[in-house]
């Protein structure tokens, strides 16, 4: 339950973080001549553990990004979608490990309530309603797809606490292998 509540203050925290790890990791590579490969590998290894987790947590470029596309509220979802959809060697990577990581985003389904809320927050789901959905049995879920930058604002604002961000390996199904068998 502890570590629900951490998680759930973190969300809520996110852009303070990614401010902080963007810029320190800005001046770092700028004052000691890091290599980008290094910041690649870097991503890599995150995105093994944790999924795409780099472009909306960590990433100086991801900071001004989501500057940029707040700043037109009725487009940001699709602005948002489009610039995860592309991204960088990083977001390449690591959002081919959405599908691997040992990290997910888990379902509890004998809580959930199917209220939707989870997808109206979810720009993936939003945006491509038919083949996307946090909850829906039968469609792809967005946190196994490329586009999820784990935001995590299904998690935080599933008023039921239905939805986990937790370690949950499985290399053999996919997540919509699961929600097909549970159907
Ligand atoms: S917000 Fe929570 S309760 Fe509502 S559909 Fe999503 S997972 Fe289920
Ligand atoms: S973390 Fe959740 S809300 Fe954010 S993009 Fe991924 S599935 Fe959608």
């Amino acid at each position: 339950m502890k570590k629900q509540k951490l998680l759930r203050w973190a969300i809520k925290q996110r852009k303070v973080i990614q401010v902080i790890i963007g810029v320190a990791l800005y001046i770092t590579i700028g004052y000691y001549h890091i290599s980008l490969w290094y910041v690649l590998l870097f991503g890599a290894f995150t995105g093994v553990i944790l999924g795409k987790v780099f472009c909306r947590w960590m990433c100086p470029m991801g900071v001004m990004m989501e500057f940029l596309m707040s700043m037109t509220p009725g487009e940001s979802f699709r602005q948002t979608y489009q610039y995860h959809k592309l991204g960088c060697p990083i977001a390449w990577i690591s959002g081919w490990l959405n599908r691997f990581s040992f990290y997910r985003i888990s379902l509890n389904k004998d809580t959930c309530k199917s209220c939707g809320i989870c997808d109206k927050q979810c720009y993936i789901s939003t945006l491509n309603s038919a083949k996307y959905s946090i909850y829906q049995n039968g469609k792809e879920r967005p946190g196994a797809s490329f586009s999820c930058s784990k935001c995590l604002q299904c998690v935080s604002e599933c008023p039921n606490g239905s939805l986990t961000y937790k370690f949950a390996f499985s290399p053999l199904k996919t997540e919509k292998q699961v929600s097909m068998k549970k159907k």
